[in-house]
Order: structure tokens, then sequence, then C-alpha cells
């Protein structure tokens, strides 16, 4: 298992010792969480001589445009939202986009749980994404309540903490990995990177059982959407609706006969996850 990767990759053996290794040009791009096959070279550095096949891949536009792989193999996204700073629903709904469009399970994790009044807008919002299937799990990374829970939520899952900047995530990865600086000084000394290690994704294997990728670049990513089906199917109350449009390419807009316009009236359909819907489709043809 590649934890880190970079110029230097380190790859973890199935007792999580850590070897520095070469890896071949032509095995592609490897990136954190890809599994290998790799052999001893040394005592102390092996070669890497496969790839094996990914389940997913988390990747993001570089300046160019071109997707650039950040990390493989996740099962699940968890998604950070907290009292303060108050969420914007749209980039909620974006990182939920990105997590069914690479195919991992989205959780939405409630941070600062301390701050959440009963009435708070933020607990209607998430039993509106309780009501449409996703898991959301309360937490304080401050009070350290919840934590039993959200550790087994990690539980034979590599994951990673996406939201915006405030919602407690470097709080929460300290939460999770108490010793996590003595496992940075670790890496960095096997992968000869020093410093600079925290700046690359890095798998960090959790006390019980999974696995946890981070980095500030992974806790920022943002998913580039491509096409409209890819951002239809992304909103997974709408998958019933899909296809039951007037017009066959029905953008979903204003066009007569909608079904998705009409399930919002039906109260079926929440107003405002429609809204973001059409603002991330017009983004879409912009770009
Ligand atoms: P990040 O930008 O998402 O990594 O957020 P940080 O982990 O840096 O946390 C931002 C601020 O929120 C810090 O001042 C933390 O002390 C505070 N914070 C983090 N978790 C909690 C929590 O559970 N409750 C409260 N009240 N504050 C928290
Ligand atoms: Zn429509």
């Amino acid at each position: 298992m590649v934890i880190r990767h970079g110029r230097n990759l380190v790859v973890a053996d199935d007792s999580r010792r850590l070897i520095p290794c070469l890896f071949r040009q032509n095995l592609g791009q490897l990136v954190c969480g890809d599994r290998v096959i790799w052999r001893h070279t040394g005592d102390d550095e092996g070669v890497v001589t496969a790839l094996l096949p990914r389940t997913s891949l988390l990747s993001r536009p570089d300046y160019s445009g071109h997707a650039k792989a950040l990390a493989a193999n996740l099962t699940q996204l968890l998604v950070v939202a907290a009292a303060e700073p108050p969420p914007t629903g749209y980039l909620l709904d974006q990182y939920l986009v990105a997590a069914e469009n690479i195919g991992v399970e989205a959780v939405l994790l409630l941070n600062k749980a301390d701050l959440l009044t009963p009435n708070h807008p933020l607990r209607r919002t998430a039993a509106l994404y309780s009501e449409i299937g996703y898991r959301v799990v309360e937490v304080s990374s401050k009070k350290m309540t919840g934590m039993q829970q959200l550790r087994q939520l990690l539980q034979q899952q590599t994951s990673i903490l996406v939201g915006q900047s405030g919602v407690g995530k470097s709080s929460l990865v300290k939460a999770l990995l108490p010793d996590l600086e003595v496992v940075i000084g670790r890496l960095s000394q096997t992968s000869g990177l020093g410093k600079h290690t925290t700046s690359y994704a890095t798998l960090y294997f959790l006390p019980q059982s999974g696995a946890l990728i981070d980095s500030p670049g992974v806790r920022s990513f943002r998913l580039a959407i491509t096409g409209r089906r890819q951002l239809e199917m992304g909103f997974r109350e709408f998958h019933d609706y899909l296809g039951q449009c007037q017009f066959s390419n029905c953008s979903h807009q204003q066009e007569p006969g909608c079904a998705l316009t009409n399930a919002v009236a039906a109260g079926e359909i929440a107003a405002w996850r429609l809204r973001h819907f059409q603002q991330m489709a017009k983004r879409l043809e912009r770009q």
C-alpha cells in the first residue's frame, strides 16, 4: 500500500512497516492509497513492480485543467459542516455530487456539536440529508463527544475529511490520530522529504482499523463536474425522476413538464437542492 507519494514513494507492508521504494516510470502515476506489488532490493528499500486495480480515484483539475490524481481506493468521503462557520449548502452539495460521481459513500459529519442548539437551522438541513439517504453523525472534537461513533464509522474504510475552512477538519484529524506528530516524523525520515511531508497526500492507519488519507490538498478537494448527466446522477433523490420530463433533453431549468420541478412543487424534492443543481449546471455551461 502506498502511503506517501511524491518524488519519494513510501510503501507500507502488511505489518505496516514503512519501506522507501523506487518505481518504474511505465507504471504510470502512482498515488497515495494505491495497492502495489513490490519486492525488497535491500534491507530498507524496495522497488514497486506492479500497480493493482483501483476501486476509486480522487482527482482534481490542475492549473491547465488536466485531472491530477490525488488519492486512490478511497471508500468514504466525510463532508464536515459546523454551526460556525455556517455552511454554504451549495458547497456541501458539491461534495456530495463528487462522492456520487467517484462512487464512494458520503457521510455528513456535523462537527462542533457543542454549538448546535436544539433548534439550530443546521439540524433541519441535516435532517433532510438524512431523509435522502445520507448518514449524519454529530461530533465535537473540542468536547470529544461522538468520537466513539466516528471511530466506528472509520473502521474497515479508507476515508478523507473535506469541507470549508474552519469547520474543524484538522482538529478532527488530531483527535483521531493522537500520535500524528510521531507518525509524520517517522515518515519524513523514511521518505527523505523532511518538513515537506505534510504537503503531500498521506495515508494514516487508524489505531483500530481503517485509514485516513489527509493533506491540505485533499481536504479542500473539489470535483470538476464534466457533464450534465454526471451532475444529475450526483443528486440521489433525483434518480427516480430522471427520464420522466416532458422533453427528453430537459435541462430542469424552466421547461414545462419538468419532473424535477413538479417534484419540488409536490414537496418531494427540496427546492434548494434543485436550485443548487441549476446553479451547478449553469456553471458547467460556462466552462
Ligand atoms: P479546519 O480549517 O477545518 O481544519 O478547522 P480547525 O481544525 O483549524 O478548527 C477551526 C476552529 O474551530 C479552531 O479554533 C478550533 O479550535 C475550533 N473547533 C474545532 N472543533 C471544535 C468543536 O468541536 N467545537 C468548537 N466549539 N470548536 C471547535
Ligand atoms: Zn426536467
